[in-house]
Order: C-alpha cells, then sequence, then structure tokens
C-alpha cells in the first residue's frame, strides 16, 4: 500500500475513524486502514475498499464482513462506510453507541464498539467538548 493511498483515506475521513467516529488524534494507539471486504473475502487494497479505523474498531472487526444482529437474530452485513451512511445506522446517547438498523446494531456488537473502556473515552471526550467535531459532515 502507498503512503498516497493511506494519506488519502486518512483524510477523506478527516482523521477520525469510520465506524465510531472518535478522532485518532485523541486515541491510544494511531489509526489503521481497514479493508472494508477483507482480502481473504477477495477484497483488493483500493481506495474503494478502504476505510480509516481506529485500532480498537480494526481489530475487533478483522476480516469479518457480517453479524449477527441481536434483535432479529439474523445474520447481516456490517456497517459498509463507502456504501451506506453513518447517521442512518447509528446514533450516540451520550457516549453510548446505539445501533438504528440490523447492521448497526451487528456492527456495534462484532466490533465491540461499546466496550466499557471506549465508552469511557469517549465520555472523557465529551465531557472536554472534543469529540462532536467528528459528526460535522454527516
Ligand atoms: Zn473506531
Amino acid at each position: 500500500m502507498t503512503s498516497k493511498l493511506r494519506s488519502r483515506v486518512r483524510k477523506r475521513a478527516r482523521d477520525c475513524c469510520e465506524y465510531c467516529l472518535i478522532p485518532l488524534r485523541y486515541d491510544a494507539l494511531p489509526g489503521q486502514l481497514d479493508h472494508i471486504v477483507a482480502t481473504q473475502h477477495g477484497g483488493q487494497t483500493r481506495y474503494a475498499n478502504l476505510a480509516f479505523a481506529c485500532g480498537h474498531c480494526n481489530s475487533h472487526k478483522g476480516p469479518n464482513v457480517g453479524g449477527i444482529d441481536p434483535v432479529s437474530e439474523s445474520l447481516v452485513p456490517l456497517f459498509n462506510p463507502r456504501a451506506q451512511r453513518w447517521a442512518q445506522h447509528f446514533r450516540y446517547e451520550q457516549a453510548q453507541l446505539i445501533g438504528l438498523t440490523a447492521s448497526g446494531r451487528a456492527t456495534i456488537m462484532v466490533l465491540a464498539m461499546n466496550h466499557p473502556r471506549r465508552v469511557s473515552l469517549r465520555q472523557d471526550l465529551l465531557d472536554a467538548e472534543l469529540f462532536w467535531e467528528s459528526f460535522r459532515s454527516l
């Protein structure tokens, strides 16, 4: 992967995780490039298949492309930041992420997006008024 491609993906995401929206400059781990469709499923390393993600979201997503919606108990595709709009699938209630759709709920589960440490970090950023900048162009 070229540094130019990495830089373009990061810039497109405004340096925030495209799943949980955390501004990466406030996270302990550097941002990572996520293959939305993992290479082992035939996904390619190209702009249209890449997302910028925090280390937490990316490490939990791994090669997954789907998950179980805890409401319907159906297997559904994970949220795709290139094909779908974040605000149609998620919303925040303070630091707690809420899934609005089956894909949103499954993505929260698979990526462990409401892990207590992540909720705590988001609450700290909210308290310092450092989080909502991620929502500007949703
Ligand atoms: Zn994230």
